[in-house]
């Protein structure tokens, strides 16, 4: 799943390509993907409008157009969004087509289906996308070691669960949950409540470190990004931990675990992220 550094690479990257464009037609070849209002609302009220800029919050995306209008995108598991020149081939699971004024297209692909768009009018109160429920940015100030502190402090699942948890802090996926737990030689598994006031330190530094060092790892250029249908930002050589169960930890060398916390699967190094609270 796109987490906060894959979806600010595609905001980074689409945004240019499309601002100041204008919308001549769209086409739902499958409704579903629009949350808000139905599909043919969806197409009238959009039609004719042009875009500006785009922003990112958490792991979605707002594609503001002058009007004041704007949609609001979760690209969810297997998302797309990729700009296109005009008779560019066709990918297949293509859900959505914007035609833009200078023949290029905007298009949403989506092998899963699950991610959607939500259209709000200018001024309308965003109560649909779940964007209100967020919880800081990794880089917002107000995200510091007091504030994480603050939150691990009253819970005792483990700290990964925590990280997952997008009222506690926006956009970190299973990916960087991870990353960020190795860098701050964290095990994922211990109860959030443990951490001592060091190591939440610790975590409340590695965590916007290993996003913004991810979101570097991750620009692309417009013509790679088409070259890859919208997919290459998914890179990952560069992850420590993620992906690599069973081979040696980076740090030290003993073999990485893999473990399921909360269902999902995690990656961790035993001897660099010791389950107890030790000094070191
Ligand atoms: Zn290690």
């Amino acid at each position: 799943m796109p987490e906060l550094p894959e979806v600010e690479a595609v905001k980074r990257v689409v945004e240019p390509q499309i601002r100041g464009r204008r919308i001549q037609r769209v086409t739902a070849h499958n409704p579903k993907v629009i949350a808000r209002p139905g599909a043919e609302e969806f197409c009238r009220l959009v039609q004719g409008q042009t875009f500006s800029t785009v922003d990112r919050r958490g792991k979605f995306l707002t594609l503001h157009l002058e009007s004041g209008d704007r949609f609001v995108l979760h690209l969810r598991m297997t998302g797309n969004l990729l700009p296109t020149p005009g008779g560019h081939p066709q990918e297949k699971h293509t859900h959505l087509v914007f035609t833009l004024d200078d023949g290029s297209e905007l298009r949403y692909i989506d092998l899963r289906r699950f991610g959607r768009f939500w259209l709000l009018r200018a001024g309308e109160e965003d109560c649909f996308t779940g964007i209100d429920r967020l919880g800081p940015e990794p880089f917002d100030p107000a995200f510091d070691a007091a504030y994480l502190a603050g939150q691990l402090a009253r819970r005792k699942r483990a700290v990964k669960e925590c990280l997952l948890d997008q009222s506690i802090v926006a956009g970190i996926g299973n990916i960087y949950a991870d990353e960020s737990l190795f860098a701050a030689r964290i095990c994922p598994t211990r109860p959030a409540n443990t951490l001592t006031q060091e190591e939440v330190a610790r975590l409340a530094r590695q965590i916007p470190a290993i996003l913004r060092a991810a979101i570097q790892g991750k620009e692309t250029s417009p013509e790679e990004y088409l070259a890859s249908g919208g997919r290459n930002y998914r890179g990952s050589s560069f992850f420590q931990v993620y992906g690599h169960g069973g081979e040696p930890c980076p740090a030290c060398g003993a073999p990485l675990c893999r473990t399921v916390i909360g269902g999902r699967s995690s990656v961790y190094c035993p001897c660099c992220q010791l389950p107890l609270t030790k000094e070191r």
